[in-house]
């Protein structure tokens, strides 16, 4: 992990300007009339409030947020990441962890305005950035509350903490606005992909996703206390049964995107929504498969956090 030696950080939406963050926010709010934002592709007019698979409209709609203490160690440090749980999800996954927000649509809606104004609390609070945890469906929504929030002094990292089936389209409107992607890679096979996500090219989607993220922002780099400032950190949950495909994993990582790549290996997969109906998901990874997949990622000389 690369140290960022420089004082007075300042993210890559204001290096952008307000002005083009203004006029990227229109840009992105344009795709709403043909929704293409994630490979789905529905090409609904979610304008006019018509849904497509993940179900979102023209309002953003939120879940919780505040200070989370259960993210990576650079991203929580002392004070945590500043987390904004977005409701609905691109993904049809049947093991979901979170199914109460993707599936089941908890949260409510709220205007651009009121999510600038909970980045700004977030600040307040002392978080160390904001981090929009599925924030696929709602890219639109959140560049303009970004402008909104920067507009009035918000000057935390950027999180784009996403389950990585995005659009490259989608990527290059967020290109020198997210300072720290966090792509989910859930699997590298298509069938496994197709029957657990309802997503057979989520493997393609989700490589491309990486390339386009890591040539954007880079290895992961922290400030001298350990915060994460800018980079790619890739996230990896460990499914039984081998299912989530972690040799063909790392071995991409490794060699397409970056020997110094970050990665954490994520072990708290347990049987949630419908699960039980999908075996081998109907049980936890055993300590085997876990230290499997760490032990491959480090034989790929990978930065592995767990
Ligand atoms: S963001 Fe939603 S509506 Fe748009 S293409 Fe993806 S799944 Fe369809």
């Amino acid at each position: 992990m690369g140290v960022d030696e420089g004082r007075g950080f300042v993210p890559a939406y204001l290096k952008l300007g307000l002005e083009n963050l203004r006029r990227r926010a229109g840009q992105a709010y344009r795709e709403l009339k043909s929704c293409r934002l994630c490979a789905r592709e529905c090409a609904v007019n979610r304008l006019l409030n018509e849904t497509g698979i993940c179900r979102a409209g023209r309002l953003v709609m939120i879940s919780s947020y505040g200070p989370h203490f259960g993210e990576e160690a650079p991203l929580v440090g002392r004070h945590g990441s500043g987390t904004v749980f977005l409701t609905h999800c691109n993904l049809k996954c049947v093991f979901c962890q979170n199914y109460d927000i993707s599936w089941e649509a908890h949260g409510e809606p709220i205007t651009v305005r009121k999510l600038a104004s909970i980045l700004l609390s977030l600040q307040n609070r002392g978080c160390h950035n904001v981090n929009f945890v599925s924030p696929t469906h709602y890219v639109p929504q959140i560049i303009a509350a970004l402008y909104l929030a920067a507009r009035d002094g918000l000057r935390l990292p950027v999180v784009y903490n996403t389950g990585g089936y995005d659009s490259l389209k989608t990527l290059v409107l967020l290109d020198g606005i997210v300072d720290i992607y966090m792509p989910d890679v859930k699997y590298m096979d298509s069938d496994t992909a197709k029957r657990l996500s309802g997503v057979e090219d989520y493997p393609r989607v989700a490589k491309a996703a990486v390339r386009e993220m890591q040539r954007q922002v880079g290895d992961l780099v922290t400030d001298r206390d350990g915060i994460a400032t800018r980079g790619l950190l890739v996230r990896h949950l460990v499914l039984p049964g081998g299912l989530a495909g972690t040799a063909e994993l790392v071995d991409f990582l490794a060699r397409e995107i970056s020997p110094d790549c970050f990665i954490n290996i994520m072990a708290q997969y347990r049987p949630a929504y419908r699960a039980q109906q999908f075996p081998p998901l109907d049980r936890r990874p055993t300590r085997d498969e876990i230290l499997e997949a760490i032990h491959l990622a480090r034989g790929r000389g990978l930065r592995v956090y767990t």
